[in-house]
């Protein structure tokens, strides 16, 4: 942890105080204090009028029971929870994560950082993020339905086209958000379809939004290799995960030429030397809802399993991390670093902790945080908005083509934003920079 200057330490000192425990939250507020320090220097107004202050306070949280009926009959009750950061540029927008591991320090990281994140996509996105301790794995699709109507029954009091547009993230795909709109839908009586993003083709939803967050993040690494003169082709990848952020990483990755050898999920990894199968990978995760193990069979020939072990020990030139927070640790940086792995691009939120990001950062890996390589998902929800807005539906051409724009868009602000405040080529700087003189500027207006 670097020291930071006084106004900067005092902020972080309150929100150390205010929000006790909840050290995702903390991590999350010290990444962007630490590069402000030349901002502040250049402008003085944001500190008189307590910007930062502001953007680390929540402008609402929102905490509620949500109580469902098992299939054996038996009630359970599951913690549910809205926090509504920033309203500055636009509703606040953002992502529910069903997860045990999800309590209010989660919510307010991942809100926190949506915060930059959406403002670096340029759109009219302000920032929220939500979710429940409750865990879908396991459970039969009526349980998710009974789960979701009784989280709709009082978070649709909250939301709205022009107030809070929730959307997915970890345990949310398209069926919960089926079941969350067919809710919302039947007690406001109103087919407001801008009100949740990630919907269905047939009724509402936008092309490409699924591929979204997993395209966009190799859209983004594309370019950071481009600036290096250089090109996903033939480089070997290594992704974390096998979720949607994951699968489409990998899917696109290998249009651009490059070769996914392994992914991985909760109980260890695969390696499959001659690419990960795309197709298998859907089939074994999406369809059949296996483990990660299931992907040996399913494909055949010598792609093999590794238990328990972390997926960085695969040796690559470029790593993703596209699982959740803080699950690249020092010993993963290391082995990233010991077998010649030159770019990490978060396509998870937070995915490396502070500690491995110094490994990375002592050896020269290139390095692109979250909140920038990540925001395809939630730009194309800024898309998906637009189109139910003016009753459209666009094409998924189109669509991708706009979201290459953006991600290209955001990798420029976040270089000039870094060259412009001393450090040149420093996509971390960079981006928070830019996300947070957006809001600022927008606040202070
Ligand atoms: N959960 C995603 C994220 O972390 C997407 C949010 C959205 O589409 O609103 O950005």
């Amino acid at each position: 942890m670097s020291s930071l200057d006084p106004h900067l330490q005092d902020v972080y000192d309150r929100v150390l105080a205010r929000n006790p425990g909840e050290d995702e939250f903390h991590q999350a507020v010290m990444e962007v204090l630490e590069s402000l320090g030349p901002v502040l220097d250049q402008h003085p107004e944001y500190a008189d009028g307590a910007v930062l202050e502001r953007l680390c306070e929540p402008e609402r949280q929102i905490m509620f029971r949500v109580p469902w009926t098992d299939d054996e009959g038996r009630v359970q009750v599951n913690r549910g929870y809205r926090v509504e950061f920033s309203s500055a540029l636009g509703p606040y927008k953002g992502g529910l994560r069903f997860d045990p591991s999800v309590d209010l320090g989660i919510v307010k990281f991942l809100g926190f950082e949506q915060t930059f994140k959406n403002a670096l996509t340029g759109l009219q996105m302000g920032a929220g993020k939500g979710g429940a301790d409750f865990d879908p794995k396991g459970r039969s699709d009526a349980e998710v339905m009974r789960f979701c109507q009784s989280f709709m029954t009082e978070l649709y009091r909250h939301i709205g086209e022009q107030t809070d547009v929730p959307a997915g993230d970890i345990g949310v795909g398209q069926r919960e958000i089926g079941y969350l709109f067919g809710q919302y839908k039947r007690i406001t009586n109103r087919y407001e379809s801008g009100v949740i993003t990630g919907k269905g083709l047939d009724w509402g939803g936008s092309e490409a939004r699924t591929e979204a967050t997993g395209y966009g993040l190799v859209i983004f690494t594309a370019e950071m290799l481009k600036a290096d003169g250089d090109s996903l082709e033939g480089k070997r990848v290594v992704v974390s995960g096998s979720g949607n952020v994951a699968v489409y990483a990998i899917e696109k990755v290998q249009q651009l030429g490059g070769t996914v050898v392994a992914c991985s999920d909760s109980s260890g990894y695969v390696v499959d030397e001659k690419g990960i199968d795309v197709e298998v990978l859907k089939q074994v995760k999406q369809v059949r809802r296996e483990r990660i193990e299931a992907y040996v069979d399913a494909r055949g020939g010598d792609a093999r399993f590794v238990a328990d072990r972390p997926v960085w020990e695969v040796p690559c030139d470029i790593a993703l991390p596209c699982a959740t927070q803080n699950e690249l640790d020092v010993d993963g940086a290391r082995s990233l670093v010991e077998n010649g792995c030159q770019l990490v691009a978060e396509g998870a939120n937070m995915p490396t902790t502070p500690e491995a990001f110094d490994v990375l950062a002592e050896a020269g890996v290139r390095f692109a945080p979250g909140k920038a390589a990540n925001a395809g998902g939630v730009a194309t929800s800024g898309l998906e908005m637009q189109q139910n807005a003016s009753f459209e539906a666009w094409t998924f051409h189109d669509t991708e083509q706009r979201l290459t724009e953006i991600m290209r868009g955001i990798h420029e602000r976040c270089l000039t934003a870094a060259e412009d405040h001393g450090s040149p080529g420093d996509y971390v700087v960079g981006a928070n920079i830019a996300g947070f003189v957006t809001v600022a500027d927008t606040m202070l207006a």
